[in-house]
């Protein structure tokens, strides 16, 4: 393997930076040219194409975001499209693709590699955390310490009005975020797909709360189960107590990368490359016990993602 490429696609999530960094740098330390590719698939498929050295991921690993920034294409869903791509890359000389992104860039990169003679190796960017293969993505820890302290800041207003709080966060259909920074930030009560809910049994807990003495109520909402504006009239006007929805959107993608993430993004950017120089291909790569490990794409895209009972379990027994 001479030459391989890298690129950034679909959502963005902080950490993406240092794992082209470690893409890059590992890439050079093997004698391997290095080929940034800009905006995704759609700047593939345009020729977005440089070669990149040590120097020019110097001073990123600290940066959200991604330097080779993102898009989405829809020309590459199509075989023609991906063909045009095969035919982009062979130009270039690139013999293996590295593709950080979610599920659907990892599908994507699967495809190229049945259809053409491409090698891929994916690395999971997502703040989603909705990868069932791996215990953890880059972005995810960030992207909670963002809705931590949001959360943190929403109590003190909500506790100084006694108002329930409604925060709506991302994920998708993955309620991870939610629950996550549900158990970190002492919600009363968090509402996440992968958990069935019922509204009056939620409605109870805040007015038995109020009974008890609680100045507030924090609940986290998962984007999958709906929205937090409606949730919010509904609530106020079951148990008449002031409530407040804040919908965090794009806020939780941004910020500079913990060192969670910051050592996972390095980790598993090195592993992708050594991957192609040991030949394999259609694989991702991920985190299993703190281990480094890599799986096929097609095995890893099928798998169901366990849902986190005990973390949901011990989330309730702590808000009371
Ligand atoms: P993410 O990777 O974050 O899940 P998307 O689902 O938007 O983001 O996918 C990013 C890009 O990956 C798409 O714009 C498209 O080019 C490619 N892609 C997604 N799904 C497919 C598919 N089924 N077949 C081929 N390419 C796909």
């Amino acid at each position: 393997m001479k030459t391989i490429g890298v690129l950034t696609s679909g959502g963005d999530a902080p950490g993406m930076n240092a794992a082209i960094r470690a893409v890059v740098r590992t890439g050079i330390d093997k004698g391997i040219k290095v080929m940034g590719i800009q905006r995704g698939y759609n700047g593939l498929l345009n020729g977005e194409i440089f070669e990149m050295n040590r120097t020019s991921v110097s001073d990123i690993i600290q940066r959200g975001g991604t330097i080779l920034r993102t898009a989405r294409s829809d020309e590459f869903k199509t075989v023609e499209g991906r063909k045009k791509a095969y035919n982009v890359l062979k130009v270039f000389g690139i013999e293996g693709l590295i593709v950080i992104g979610g599920d659907g860039s990892f599908t994507g990169a699967q495809k190229l590699s049945d259809e053409f003679d491409v090698k891929t190796i994916g690395i999971p960017g997502t703040i989603d955390n909705d990868l069932a293969y791996t215990d953890y993505t880059i972005g995810f820890d960030t992207a909670l310490n963002t809705v931590l302290d949001a959360i943190n800041k929403l109590r003190d207003t909500s506790t100084s009005h006694e108002r329930v709080s409604i925060v709506e966060v991302m994920g998708r259909r993955c309620g991870d975020i939610a629950l996550f920074t549900g158990l970190a930030g002492g919600a009363e009560y968090i509402i996440i797909p992968e958990r069935e809910y019922n509204f009056d049994n939620l409605c109870r807990t805040i007015i038995e709360g109020k009974v008890r003495g609680k100045v507030h109520n924090l609940i986290l909402l998962a984007e999958g189960v709906g929205g937090a504006e409606d949730m919010a009239k509904k609530i106020e006007e079951v148990t008449g107590i002031q409530t407040r929805a804040t919908v965090l959107g794009h806020i939780q993608r941004g910020g500079s990368p913990t060192a969670f993430d910051r050592i996972l993004a390095s980790r598993l950017g090195a592993r992708a490359v050594e991957l192609l120089v040991e030949g394999k291909s259609k694989r991702v790569v991920g985190i299993k016990d703190n281990k480094v490990i890599d799986v096929d794409i097609t095995e890893a895209l099928n798998m169901k993602k366990e849902s986190n009972d005990n973390l949901y379990d011990l989330a309730q027994i702590l808000s009371y």
